[in-house]
């Protein structure tokens, strides 16, 4: 639950920002996305597209020659770590190029974008300024928004009920851990640590399966961000009692832990971050879990409905409502769109209606509008064909990452190869039951030797990155 406290400080902070808005107005946008997802790589090239004049016909102020410049300045917020931009383009653009670090915890990078308005009142004021906030953050984070309005029991019974319904084999360490503990026995930190050493596997082993996306609360124990070790961060579920505790025995010291998870680290992050964003991005690795099989797909589906209820917890327990009131537009990626050819493009992006549509219809998002895109924030590939027994087939050409297998090849890396990447079925509901079917052809590629523009800057091409911008900051710089 949210306390007074919360409400008011995220009153204060929106009203200071509008205090000092009237100025230079400010545009929080969030990026998000489960781990792996192109966090990192969307981010690194937004900012290189930005404030290096890259290539965005489809971006309406360059279209209409109204960018005037971007820049990196500095964020406002001096507690939070800055998104290491400079050593992302730096992996990326090094010879041989490599892809970036990914994202392990929140961070933040502001751009100050310079524009002409179309508004008649903005000939009075010459150029316009917007400042855009860019906030990265694990989508596993969001998983937790639940927990604020659960108790300890609530959280152990629910957990404990999925291990053993449909944890299989993961859950059994766990199981057998727990049958061997005396919640009752006297506190003791190295069975604390024990157990959610056990449980972190748990959580861990189901998701590297792909199997138990849904099952991933707490968040932080599969991505930790700084929190990696300290007390809040090491508790386990118990069977829930009926009578409290003994406030000396394991089970109270489990249940303060967990009490001290929500209050210093699922709220205030949901306060002082989530809660202040103004839009959205969430990315989608829609064609990992479409390679992996339909339980992937099945999975990604109901982690997606987990993380899209965090928009809309407003609306459905008002408890959680003042971490989710600001949030006007969100935009679902599904990212990677280079390793597949365009003709099979229009057809990712209903897939990734298809995994997120029914999420947002089950969300009922008021006064939200939602876009989806199949997009490569950095494009890996070429496209080309070649003819056989009378057929065209179209082709990606790339350097597949070293050890990358396919047909019995194993790639070093060093090589170009034409691969054609199979279709996508065109009828979306099919991907649930048989994933994407025996037509594709999944490969990780290497990032591509970067073009240089007119200016000696980095080119980072892409696909409908620019279509992407445009719906998260294009009406905002009218
Ligand atoms: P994060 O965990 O969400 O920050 O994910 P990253 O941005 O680090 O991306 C994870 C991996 O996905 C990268 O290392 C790349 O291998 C791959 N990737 C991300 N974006 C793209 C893209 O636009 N095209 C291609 N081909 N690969 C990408």
């Amino acid at each position: 639950a949210t306390t007074l406290a919360d409400e008011i400080g995220i009153a204060l902070a929106n009203l200071a920002e509008s205090a000092t808005g009237t100025f230079v107005p400010t545009l929080r946008l969030g990026v998000t996305g489960l781990s792996r997802a192109g966090k990192t790589v969307f981010i690194t090239a937004l900012v290189q597209n930005l404030v290096a004049s890259g290539r965005l016909p489809a971006f309406a102020p360059v279209a209409e020659g109204r960018l005037l410049g971007g820049a990196l300045t500095e964020y406002p917020d001096r507690a939070m770590p800055r998104f290491a931009f400079e050593q992302h383009l730096a992996a990326l653009s090094a010879d041989p190029p490599s892809w970036p670090e990914s994202t392990r915890r929140i961070s933040q990078l502001r751009i100050t974008l310079r524009y002409r308005s179309t508004r008649w009142t903005a000939g009075l004021r010459g150029t316009s300024t917007l400042h855009l906030d860019i906030v990265d953050y694990p989508g596993e984070w969001l998983l937790d928004l639940p927990l604020l309005a659960q108790s300890y029991a609530q959280w152990s019974a629910a957990t404990l009920e999925r291990m053993r319904s449909r944890g299989g084999e993961d859950a059994s360490p766990f199981l057998a851990a727990l049958a061997a503990t005396d919640p009752l026995a006297p506190a003791s930190d190295p069975t604390a640590e024990t157990l959610a050493r056990v449980f972190t596997a748990y959580l861990r082993k189901s998701r590297e399966d792909g199997r138990a996306l849904s099952a991933l609360a707490p968040g932080r124990f599969l991505m930790p961000g700084d929190l990696e070790g300290s007390p809040a961060l090491t508790f386990a579920p118990l069977p829930p009692r009926d009578d409290a505790a003994p406030s000396a025995s394991l089970h109270a010291m489990l249940e303060r832990r967990f009490e001290a998870y929500k209050s210093v680290v699922v709220r205030p992050f949901f306060r002082d971050h989530f809660a202040r964003l103004d839009r959205q991005v969430v990315l989608v690795d829609a064609l990992r879990a479409l390679n992996a099989g339909p339980a992937a797909v099945a999975d990604l589906e109901t982690a997606m409905t987990e993380i899209l209820a965090c928009f809309r917890q407003g609306e459905v327990n008002p408890l959680l409502r003042p971490f989710s009131r600001r949030i006007d537009r969100i935009l679902f990626c599904a990212t990677k769109a280079d390793h597949i050819h365009h003709t099979s493009h229009d057809r990712l992006e209903r897939i990734l209606n298809r995994l997120v549509g029914n999420a947002a219809n089950r969300a009922r998002f008021a006064g939200t509008r939602t876009a989806s895109l199949a997009i490569a924030a950095l494009r890996a590939t070429r496209e080309g064909s070649f003819r056989e027994g009378g057929e065209t087939f179209p082709t990606i050409i790339g350097r597949p990452e070293p050890g990358e297998t396919l047909d019995g090849v194993t790639y070093d890396g060093k090589s170009e190869i034409a691969l054609f990447p199979g279709d996508l079925p065109d009828d979306p509901d099919r991907v649930f039951d048989d994933g994407a079917g025996p037509g594709l052809r999944f490969l990780r590629f290497l990032p591509p030797d970067l073009p240089r523009g007119p200016d000696g800057q980095l080119i980072l091409p892409h696909i409908r990155f620019d279509r992407a911008l445009d719906f998260l900051i294009g009406d905002r710089m009218r």
